[in-house]
């Protein structure tokens, strides 16, 4: 699948420079094109792949290039205001080799959080292709002023885009990290996940076609309908044997290594990678129970996938999930390892959100008592007790 990708604030765009050098790395073809929009010059700057003419300083009539701090709704205005700088970005671009855009951005912070839904409404307004957003949760630790952005941001972002993929920074982070340190390898996480799934059905030249084909539509057709949707991803790796023949480097299911490639096992491989994927860690922690429709990618070396494996799998996401929408297919990949990603749109069931909520909703009334005493506070200061002092106008 062809995606127009644009990432709005630093972490939007980090993820999208990541998403170049993924396809570079890979071959994925996924990124037709890569933008990048922000309101702090230094940002920007920073960015290794992303080329340079693609890159959109926004607000600086207001800002001056260095950002909005963390002031959400001066980022939705700076976009709103500086739509059109974007949009000639974007009209540089080939769309009609496009399948859908996505747009990208950390919804803690100010930029990406208010003008990622600005920038999702006005695409939906003139394009025809879908738009969706990868939108990316803060730490708990983060403080509340983020978690409140959050909170107010994804409102918002679901309601403008097609479908809403949403990576929770909580759920992966690492203790002991450097934060930038730590941000490295969850972007790297969050571009292989996502990275398998548009992947898939872009077959290149030279490829193997898969024997049940996972097509752009399919992904599509998962995602609409709107919603939530989050990512679940195990792999296991196996060994490319550069004489032509593959051996797995798991031997311990009984037999020697070459009766790994026997059908039983290759079929079993596959089901508990699909049982793990589920049940592992997800981009969004959710219940799983309630989805409306699934997609499961299964990837890897077209040895080690098997039509009777994704149909198990298959069946069994339809049971866990209680969804009659499960599509499935394969994404033969001469890489050495075995992966299922599992995308599933339409979750309901996510107590993280609710728990979001109620901290941004305590952090709101936090702040607004905060504004109010530090009002009397100063009001107190200034004036004299027995208001005998005139101001001079
Ligand atoms: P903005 O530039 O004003 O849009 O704000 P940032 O993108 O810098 O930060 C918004 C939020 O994104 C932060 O609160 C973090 O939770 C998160 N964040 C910042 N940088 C990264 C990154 O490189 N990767 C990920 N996954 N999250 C990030």
């Amino acid at each position: 699948m062809k995606l127009a990708m644009i990432g709005f604030g630093q972490a939007g765009g980090k993820i999208v420079d990541r998403f170049l050098d993924y396809d570079d790395r890979t071959g994925s073809g996924i990124v037709r094109a890569a933008i990048a929009v922000n309101s702090a010059k230094a940002d920007l700057i920073g960015l290794d792949n992303i080329p340079q003419e693609n890159r959109v300083l926004i607000g600086q009539a207001r800002v001056k290039g260095h950002g909005v701090g963390a002031d959400n709704e001066l980022g939705a205005e700076v976009a709103e205001e500086d739509i059109d700088e974007v949009q000639n970005a974007i009209d540089a671009i080939p769309t009609h080799e496009v399948d859908a855009f996505l747009v990208v951005a950390g919804m803690g912070g100010g930029t990406g959080s208010g003008g990622a839904p600005v920038l999702a409404k006005h695409l939906k307004r003139i394009y025809t292709i879908p738009v969706y957003g990868l939108g990316v949760l803060p730490g708990t630790d983060e403080g509340g002023i983020y978690t409140l952005n959050a909170a107010r941001s994804f409102q918002t972002f679901v309601r403008e885009v097609d479908n809403l993929m949403v990576f929770d920074n909580d759920s992966w982070r690492q203790t002991g990290e450097s934060v930038e340190g730590g941000y490295d390898q969850i972007n790297e996480e969050i571009v292989r996940r996502f990275g398998i799934l548009f992947g898939a059905g872009e077959v290149g030249d030279g490829q193997e076609v898969a024997e049940s084909v996972v097509d752009s539509s399919e992904i599509i057709n998962t995602l609409s309908g709107g919603g939530v949707s989050t990512v679940g991803f195990a792999s296991e790796e196996v060994d490319l044997n550069s004489g032509g023949g593959l051996l797995s480097r798991f031997t311990g299911d009984g037999g020697g290594s070459g009766d790994d490639l026997d059908a039983a096992n290759t079929t079993n491989r596959i089901t508990s990678l699909v049982r793990k994927a589920a049940l592992g860690r997800l981009t969004l922690p959710c219940e799983i129970e309630g989805t409306e429709r699934a997609l499961l990618v299964l990837s890897g070396p077209p040895e080690y996938l098997n039509r009777k494996g994704i149909e198990r799998g298959r069946k069994w996401l339809e049971e866990e999930t209680g969804s009659m929408e499960v599509r499935g297919g394969d994404f033969p990949r001469e890489e050495p390892e075995v992966s299922a990603a599992i995308l599933l749109s339409g979750v309901t069931n996510v107590p993280r959100i609710k728990r979001l909520q109620q901290v941004a909703i305590e952090a709101q009334d936090n702040i607004d008592d905060i504004q109010q005493e530090s009002e009397e506070n100063l009001e107190e200061l200034v004036e004299d007790d027995e208001d005998e002092l005139e101001p001079l106008f």
